[in-house]
């Protein structure tokens, strides 16, 4: 643990946002707009724009122009987010990244390097461990003995993400872009860590990244926990966690969104996800801390490292 740097800032913190596609305009945007926290007044993406504030088309030119910037968020692909943190922590800027917070390990902890020694709040965002019945679920769980974990994250990747070319390419993680988002959630909920035992990765005879994934998983007590990832699922998409324990079956759904035990309904509240980001990253600015857990995108590269590799049929948008 670090020793804090800053005391809390007084004014608004003057964001800017990098890499303006699909995330940003869904739910960066509107999360800002909502936070009185902060005040948008950059943007920096080779061809989005956002209304009303000052655009540029490269994030040097932007931070060259704009001192007064204080935050950044980097929501481009993961394989081009190093480049760009690197610049924005160089010029002592706080910066939140989108997830998963790299392509690699040893490149976010290179990130993590230079935001302490620049004395910066570094964000690794996981967006799913902010769904609203996640902190319930891990209450659930802390107070009851958990016999095995099924988590199935099944969805179409075609209505998903229709023609994201980089998601398939080496380090856009493929399945495990949705994937990570489910372990990102059992990192959460689960009393104690967890380690892959045996996995295997499904890749399309045409892409780079896998279409498919299956993990098997435990812990230091003999924990039975599995997971499943597939991209080819039409009709009912499924993002479900289910437990089995003593205290019955818990079942977290929807992302994180519903919690059920025995079937009856004990957790629901509005969706609120990117909000809670932003509030997350406006209090490590103002204790002057960072908040980079590794754990979710450390088990995708155990699955890389530990998987049995199938190819499988070419996979066409
Ligand atoms: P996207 O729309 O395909 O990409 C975001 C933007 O990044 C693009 O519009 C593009 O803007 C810029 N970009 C693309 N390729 C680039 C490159 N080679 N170099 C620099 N910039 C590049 O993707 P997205 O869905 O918003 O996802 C972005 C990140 O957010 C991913 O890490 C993803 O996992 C995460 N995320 C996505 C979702 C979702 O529902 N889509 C949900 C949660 C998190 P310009 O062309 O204008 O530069």
């Amino acid at each position: 643990m670090v020793a804090p740097w800053r005391k809390a800032p007084v004014a608004k913190i003057n964001l800017a946002i990098v890499g303006i596609g699909k995330i940003v305009r869904d739910q960066h945007l509107p999360a800002v707009a909502g936070n009185a926290d902060y005040r948008l007044v950059a943007a920096a993406s080779r061809h989005g724009r956002v209304e009303g504030i000052d655009n540029f088309t490269t994030i040097d030119e932007m931070l060259a122009a704009m001192p007064s910037i204080d935050a950044v968020s980097l929501c481009m692909p993961p394989q081009y987010r190093h480049a760009a943190a690197v610049k924005a922590l160089a010029a002592g800027k706080h910066v939140f990244l989108e997830k998963p917070p790299g392509a690699t390990l040893s490149e976010v902890a290179d990130l993590q390097a230079l935001a302490e020694a620049n004395r910066v709040s570094l964000f690794a965002s996981w967006h799913s461990r902010y769904a609203p019945a996640v902190e319930a679920a891990r209450e659930f769980l802390a107070g009851t003995r958990i016999r095995s974990m099924r988590v199935v994250w099944k969805e179409d990747v075609r209505q998903w993400h229709p023609n994201q070319d980089w998601i398939w390419q080496a380090g856009g993680l493929g399945v495990f872009d949705p994937g990570i988002n489910a372990l990102s959630i059992v990192t959460r909920i689960l009393p104690r860590p967890v380690f892959a035992t045996a996995a295997t990765l499904e890749f399309p005879e045409n892409r780079e990244a896998p279409i498919a994934a299956s993990i098997a998983f435990t812990d230091a007590e003999g924990l039975d926990l599995e997971a499943e990832f597939d991209w080819r699922q039409t009709g009912r998409q499924s993002w479900d966690i289910v437990a089995r324990t003593d205290a019955g079956e818990m079942l977290l759904s929807e992302g994180g969104a519903r919690l059920s035990v025995d079937g009856r309904l004990v957790h629901e509240q509005p969706e609120r996800e990117y909000p809670g980001l932003y509030q997350r990253f406006a209090e490590i600015i103002a204790a002057g801390r960072s908040d980079v857990d590794l754990a979710p995108l450390r088990h995708v590269a155990d699955a890389f490292l530990l998987g049995r590799r199938k190819v499988v049929e070419a996979f066409h948008d």
